[in-house]
């Protein structure tokens, strides 16, 4: 393993610190609150951190997409960019930068990663249809089942293990792909997904090692391969530093390697790129073509995608940027050094750390929650209450119910944290660590959660959930004690 990510450096009192290599030039101001305004605001929202305003909110680390910082260059391409309906300059730029860094000729583009999967689940996904995959997320899901497929995740069980020293999580098992071929045959497998840095089991790589393997059996069957690379910078970063093969090789060839390896790569610009908007992309002229006319019907014309001229520009600079080592590697550097503190200050969390954010183990910190009154959920109302940091919950309360209306409980309870892309500092990352600290040496004070309002469908976005006891405002006052007069 390659210990030391570029942007790692060694302190003179022997600490490794993950620095900024880059500088801040445009700030927005911030809001930390008084924890009685914390808990009032995570009244009015339901106890559900979707519902909060950003008002409220001191370091939002609910997601990475969209919200990641752009660079100058970035900025500056997009002043020149070219409105044009049809045959944009941007769009060609955008095109070559897809040629240089993806190594692919053909381009649809697409308003964001989930319409590229629309197009490609409609195109190839007849029903009755199974495609496996290392794992799922959550659009990608949903897209198959529309179009009448099935989906199968053939991870290592490995992978859904919260405490594990494995270094590629997100490989896909091989001997679990030959067996479902053998069980439904080749005929109903339109595509094998690969997804980089895998979402929602923790944003955990696979190795270059696991994707020839899978390309090999794709070629055995006939079966074509689809690389969802929303996250493939930041599964580039993990290749270079834990795969041996790859440890002096350029971020620009562990890239053109991945893609090259797959038949068809999409993304969403709203993770890679540090843009929005979302591109499909392939070498076969014959696959490109299945899929084109579903371009203006559903996005825009073929050299737009409804995506705006200005972020098709500050995507393609983007793009370049994902071969800068010192680029990729900042999140998840950061990322790996919180959950260092974290196992150091013994609080459960996922590991080996990953790539788009850090996953706290609700199940294990409040196991005197049952999963009914949705620990994940709490841990994430109780987080925000005690720091006003906003996570996301991913546990049972973004699940389901069955058809007798009890939830369907959850692998696994988490309180996602997101590292959105060069956007916080690493004091900041240290005040998470801190407040996290706290109130694991509060946790008995965090209670149960039950829904007021519960929509049929996606709850966990709009849903309004209220305390089964008054523990927020036990845990808000204990904070007062403990802290005083600061925030
Ligand atoms: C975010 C994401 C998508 C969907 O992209 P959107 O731009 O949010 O529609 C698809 N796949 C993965 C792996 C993602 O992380």
């Amino acid at each position: 393993m390659n210990s030391e990510p570029s942007n790692v450096v060694k302190f003179y009192n022997g600490e490794q610190i993950p620095l900024e290599l880059h500088k801040v030039r445009v700030v927005q101001k911030l809001h930390l609150v008084p924890v009685e305004r914390r808990l009032e605001a995570a009244r009015e929202a339901g106890f559900n951190t979707f519902q909060l305003s950003t008002n409220d909110v001191y370091l939002d680390m609910l997601t990475d997409s969209g919200v990641n910082a752009m660079s100058d260059n970035q900025i500056a391409a997009m002043f020149r960019a070219d409105d044009a309906y049809a045959g944009s300059q941007s769009f060609d730029r955008l095109k070559q930068a897809v040629r240089d860094v993806f190594g692919k000729e053909y381009l649809l583009p697409a308003h964001q990663g989930r319409a590229c999967e629309n197009i490609i689940a409609r195109t190839f996904v007849k029903p009755g249809d199974v495609v496996p995959m290392n794992y799922h997320f959550t659009t990608t899901h949903a897209h198959i089942d529309l179009n009448g497929g099935k989906i199968e995740e053939l991870v290592a069980d490995e992978a859904v293990n919260p405490v594990s020293t494995n270094p590629f999580k997100g490989n896909l098992d091989p001997g679990k792909l030959r067996d479902c071929i053998a069980r439904h045959g080749a005929g109903k497998i339109p595509f094998v997904r690969m997804e980089a840095s895998t979402n929602l089991i923790g944003g955990q790589p696979f190795s270059i090692a696991n994707m020839r393997e899978i390309r090999g059996i794709c070629d055995e069957f006939g079966i074509m391969l689809v690389l969802d690379a929303s996250l493939i910078g930041e599964n580039a970063y993990f290749i270079k530093m834990r795969e041996d093969e790859f440890r002096d090789a350029s971020c620009a060839d562990i890239l053109k390697t991945m893609c090259g390896l797959a038949d068809l790569v999409y993304f969403s610009a709203r993770k890679v790129s540090s843009s929005r908007g979302g591109g499909i992309c392939t070498n076969d002229r014959a696959i490109a073509k299945k899929m084109e006319h579903l371009v203006p019907l559903f996005e825009g014309f073929l050299t737009y995608g409804g995506i705006s001229v200005r972020e098709i520009e500050a995507m393609a600079v983007g793009l370049y940027e994902t071969t800068d080592l010192t680029v990729i590697s900042q999140s998840p550097s950061f990322i790996e050094y919180f959950i260092g503190q974290m196992v150091d200050m013994g609080i459960p969390c996922v590991t080996p750390a990953g790539g788009l954010g850090a996953h706290i183990d609700a199940g294990r910190f409040l196991p005197h929650i049952p999963q009914e009154d949705y620990p994940a959920g709490a841990l994430a109302a109780a987080f925000f209450i005690a720091s006003g940091v906003r996570g996301m919950e991913r546990g049972t309360l973004s699940s389901v119910r069955d058809e007798k209306g009890k939830d369907i409980l959850a692998d696994v309870e988490l309180l996602r944290l997101a590292f959105p892309r060069r956007v916080f500092t690493l004091s900041q990352v240290k005040y998470v660590a801190d407040r996290m600290k706290w109130l694991y040496d509060n946790r008995d004070l965090i209670g149960g959660l039950e829904f007021v309002e519960e929509p049929p469908v996606l709850r966990f976005f709009m849903g309004k959930l209220r305390a089964k006891s008054d523990w927020p405002e036990k845990l808000a006052a204990k904070y007062r004690r403990d802290f005083g007069e600061s925030l």
